[in-house]
């Protein structure tokens, strides 16, 4: 195939709003306008019959018939299902989301024609389960992942970009140590990353994903309602379809309070009126908490970079929460710098995705790219063990957070019990040392061993963990020949026979049978 024909296509599939770019003929990211002719497609989907609505049109159909309408569906990703059923049915998240990418996918190809290949972004703190959730979405919508990035990762390559960072001899190619602040309608991430010259690497990330716009939204929400409940006697909460009115008007409040320092709520429920003045202010003290957390995460992660804010060249603002004065004052008064908007909050994570997704489909086609990324993990890796000493299960670390990738790590452990045939290797991804506060994300069992194998015989657990996120398990048990090689198969998600029912019902026509 001609790779230049092959468009380099980013998608950033947000919570609240995803982003499609591709590269023009220069190489420059541009974004693309959906069917509707908007930048910004909100990731709403309104099941309707076998198909779906996606967008601006199932965003209205909140008001109408709202337990048809899944919001936020990239909030649930990694769980079975989305917590309440749409039309009768529920729903895997990731299948949500699969619908949402096969709206930005067939809106994309009517500009830059057909295509497959694409690089999507997720949260830099989503975990294994969440990331292989999303790979699957991209199964399921037709598509081809050419890589998962993360999505502060690809904002700072977007901003790189738009530096200069890229060019030769760029005077710009200076060492930069950036933070990347990026608060979304339903996430918060928080990544500090060196530039130098064409390299991006990230030193440390971290990140909340329930917590967003959305909580800042609710809180005007739950002030509102009880205002109304203490006028007129009556929860406008409890009418699904006045609850989604009101969240509207909140949400439109808050948008007003981040141009002007005072707006007005009107708002009527049965006939009954309610009017609210509320001030930034007033705001900023209903959500005090929320950007405290924000704060605490930002400085944590700053601490596992082992850097000062002195350090830090840059405090980059994405995602369109980072609009709310509150935050960029909380920036500007930790970093003691005036925070950089320079980037398009709402367009810079596609960008960089498909900067990514450039780098990608020239490398495959031999030639030399002009940056490069290197990641961390966010989340530790370990598997269960048994504690001699308290004689109770524990997740022993083999792969600590924020540690760079590809990285491969090894530890040992002992059998138990004499005589022992197999042996259950459980991994799990987390920080708590009890098992059951982390979250298991496979299992691999090593059996047939010797009968007579003695207690306390040394068990070698080795971890090879990709840049992409892919993770390889190597179980060695001394003094014999088992030896067990595995790619982990993941605790939870769907099964290939369910994936494969999905994509055929998602992309329709558009999957030749015998590509399944
Ligand atoms: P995500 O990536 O999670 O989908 P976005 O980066 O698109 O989110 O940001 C969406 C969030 O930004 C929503 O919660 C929205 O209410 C909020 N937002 C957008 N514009 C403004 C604004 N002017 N003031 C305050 N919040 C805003
Ligand atoms: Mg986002």
């Amino acid at each position: 195939m001609d790779s230049r024909k092959t468009p380099a296509i980013g998608i950033d599939l947000g919570t609240t709003y995803s982003v499609v770019a591709r590269l023009d003929e220069t190489g420059r990211p541009v974004s693309l306008v959906n069917a509707e002719g908007d930048l910004l497609t909100p990731s709403v989907v309104l099941v309707e019959g076998e198909g779906a609505i996606v967008g601006k049109e199932a965003v209205k159909a909140l008001g109408s018939e709202p337990e048809h309408v899944a919001q936020c569906a990239k909030r649930e990703v990694g769980n079975d299902l989305f917590h309440q059923p749409l039309a009768g049915r529920n729903y895997p998240p990731e299948v949500l989301e699969a619908w949402i990418l096969k709206k930005l996918h067939d809106d994309a190809a009517l500009q830059v024609g057909p295509f497959r290949q694409v690089v999507i972004t997720v949260p830099a703190y989503f975990d294994e389960v969440r990331r292989k959730a999303t790979q699957d979405a991209g199964y399921m919508a037709g598509l081809e992942l050419l890589d998962i990035i993360n999505e502060p990762t690809a904002a700072a390559v977007a901003f790189g970009y738009q530096q200069g960072f890229f060019r030769p001899n760029a005077s710009s190619r200076e060492k930069q140590n950036i933070l990347v602040y990026d608060l979304g309608g339903g996430t918060f991430d928080v990544t500090v990353m060196q530039l130098a010259g064409g390299t991006f690497t990230a030193l440390a990330t971290d990140g909340d994903v329930q917590l967003g716009g959305r909580d800042w939204d609710q809180r005007l929400v739950n002030f509102a309602a009880a205002e109304f409940q203490q006028r007129h006697g009556t929860d406008p909460r409890h009418d699904s379809v006045a609850a989604a009115r009101l969240w509207r008007e909140c949400e439109d409040l808050k948008r007003t309070l981040s141009a002007r320092p005072r707006g007005l709520l009107t708002y009527e429920f049965q006939g009954l009126p309610l009017q609210l003045e509320i001030t930034r202010e007033q705001f900023a003290d209903l959500t005090h908490d929320l950007l405290e957390r924000t704060r605490f995460t930002t400085v944590q992660a700053l601490a596992a970079a082992k850097l000062t804010w002195s350090d830090i060249q840059r405090v980059l603002l994405v995602g369109g929460s980072t609009r709310m004065p509150m935050v960029v004052d909380l920036l500007r008064q930790l970093s003691g710098r005036e925070p950089d908007r320079s980037v398009s909050a709402d367009e810079a994570v596609a960008h960089g995705a498909a900067l990514h997704a450039g780098i990608l489909l020239a490398k495959s086609a031999g030639k030399r790219p002009k940056f490069t990324v290197r990641n961390v993990n966010s989340h530790s890796l370990g598997v269960v063990a048994n504690d001699p000493a308290t004689q109770r299960e524990r997740n022993a670390i083999v792969i600590p957070r924020n540690s760079p990738l590809p990285i491969a790590a090894r530890r040992r452990f002992k059998t138990s019990k004499t005589g022992q045939n197999s042996i259950l290797v459980r991994i799990v991804e987390g920080e708590s040392a009890s098992p059951d506060a982390c979250t298991p994300i496979g299992r691999c069992v090593v059996r047939e061993l010797p009968a007579d194998l003695a207690a306390g015989t040394p068990i070698e657990v080795a971890f090879r963990y990709e840049a992409n996120g892919r993770l390889t398990i190597t179980v060695k048990v001394s003094g014999t020949d088992r030896k067990l090689t595995h790619e982990l198969t993941r605790a939870s998600g769907l099964g290939d026979a369910e994936r494969n029912a999905w994509r055929r019902r998602i992309a329709g026509d558009d999957i030749a049978a015998d590509e399944l």
